[in-house]
């Protein structure tokens, strides 16, 4: 298939963008890309590539941008239930670390989460899924959390591994049996950050050896933050899942500054996330790594929350800035990952240009798939949006509609009447 007349084609060509560097998009107007199979390969102008392929069935654009498919690199796609009453509670005053002292928060959701049957935990997260795929997410990094005991976090992977299989939506799985303390554990978080060092990461390797050979390890994370898991613990999951060969990632610094961002850098984790009190030192440690600062504006807009990642300064030292949306039942139930980058031109300060990038290809560096998806080369798999607009700024600009006319998922033209 040859899609030409982009107005705008974003190719985003180059790998990962950092600092100063980010907001590159390689646009080559009036542009085309051949696809074969679920491949991109070759992208070029129009009149080039109509000349060469004079017979390929044609993909007209109609003079409207198109750009790779948007990578979400942090969700929590998989859960059960909303917490719509939290939300009515805290407009009247509660705080989210109230809400979570009275057994509410992410632990109400893990009592909805552990009563559901695997179908319908799949029937509820299919349709976030649809959304998201509508709104131009293609890839999606999606964690477990809501089990937080070793046959319900097993069951959350297991959910995610067939959502991916039967979705055009790719998945990247993630363990996170670290979101919170288990309600069994309730004031004892060492207790629980040993079970999970002794008993569930060992359990979820063999699982995985068990149930996805050959498939890559999925993330580990976890919730460094006061209330949750200290550093020190985090250090202990962290460096016992990396023993234990999996990649890793943490959520760091949303509401106290803690050292998690550091930590990440030094352990080598592929993306440190939330990071809106880290201070200048470990913006300067991360920065200097290969770790990916992933911001979530949607989470401080979700809890109307004045503070967001200070995104000015991670690219000033140099570092690698993605979004995500963050998508959970309790802060930021938000499948677009067009109103993030609106949110991150007005709240991160970021053009347009610089937002696009750190949805699509830095993204894609913060789940360890650069060189598969996030950028429109040859050799990459074909995921590509054409929005409605011939001018790729719209995104950013407008907000709360969807800007995605059509998406293209591994070379196949989606039917949105069946999503
Ligand atoms: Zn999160």
């Amino acid at each position: 298939m040859l899609i030409t007349h982009a107005s705008q084609l974003l190719t985003l060509a180059g790998g990962p963008q950092r600092g100063a560097d980010l907001g590159r998009l390689g646009i080559i107007p009036d542009g085309a890309v051949l696809i074969r199979g679920e491949v991109i390969e070759r992208v070029g102008t129009s009149e080039e590539l109509e000349r060469a392929y004079p017979d390929e069935p044609r993909l007209d654009a109609g003079g409207r941008a198109v750009l790779p498919g948007f990578v979400d690199p942090h969700t929590h796609l998989i859960w059960a239930g909303d917490r719509a009453a939290e939300f009515e509670m805290r407009l009247a005053g509660a705080t989210y670390m109230e809400i979570m002292a009275a057994g509410g928060g992410i632990l109400s959701t893990v009592r909805a989460t552990r009563s559901a049957g695997l179908e319908e935990l799949k029937a509820q997260s299919r349709r976030r899924m649809d959304a998201m795929l509508r709104h131009g997410t293609t890839t999606a990094e999606a964690k477990t959390g809501y089990g937080l005991d070793t046959p319900s976090e097993l069951a959350q992977l297991q959910a995610l591994l067939e959502l991916d299989a039967e979705h055009p939506l790719d998945l990247v799985p993630t363990f996170l049996g670290a979101h919170a303390v288990a309600p069994e554990f309730d004031g004892d978080p060492e207790g629980y950050t040993r079970l999970l060092c002794e008993e569930m990461l060992p359990a979820a390797r063999r699982w995985w050896d068990e149930h996805a050979p050959g498939r890559p390890l999925p993330f580990v994370d976890v919730f460094c933050e006061t209330g949750a898991f200290s550093l020190e613990q985090s250090r202990a999951i962290l460096e016992r899942a990396r023993e234990l060969g999996f990649p890793l990632k943490i959520h760091a610094d949303e509401f106290d500054n803690l050292g998690g961002a550091s930590l990440a850098a030094e352990l080598g984790a592929a993306s440190a996330d939330h990071l809106v009190k880290t201070s200048p030192g470990d913006i300067r440690r991360l920065a200097a790594s290969e770790t990916v600062a992933v911001a979530l504006p949607c989470t401080p807009f979700g809890l109307a929350q004045p503070e967001y990642t200070p995104a000015a300064q991670i690219l000033a030292a140099g570092g690698l800035l993605a979004v995500a949306s963050d998508i959970n039942p309790g802060t930021a139930w938000c499948e677009s990952m067009q109103f993030v980058i609106a949110l991150a031109c007005r709240y991160l300060k970021l053009t347009p240009a610089q937002a696009i990038a750190a949805a699509t290809i830095n993204a894609a560096a913060a789940v360890g798939r650069a060189d598969r998806v996030g950028s429109l080369e040859p050799g990459k798999q074909a995921d590509l949006l054409i929005l409605s607009e011939p001018d790729y700024r719209h995104l950013g600009y407008r907000f709360g509609t969807n800007l995605v006319a059509q998406v293209i998922k591994a070379g196949q033209v989606i039917d949105f009447s069946s999503h």
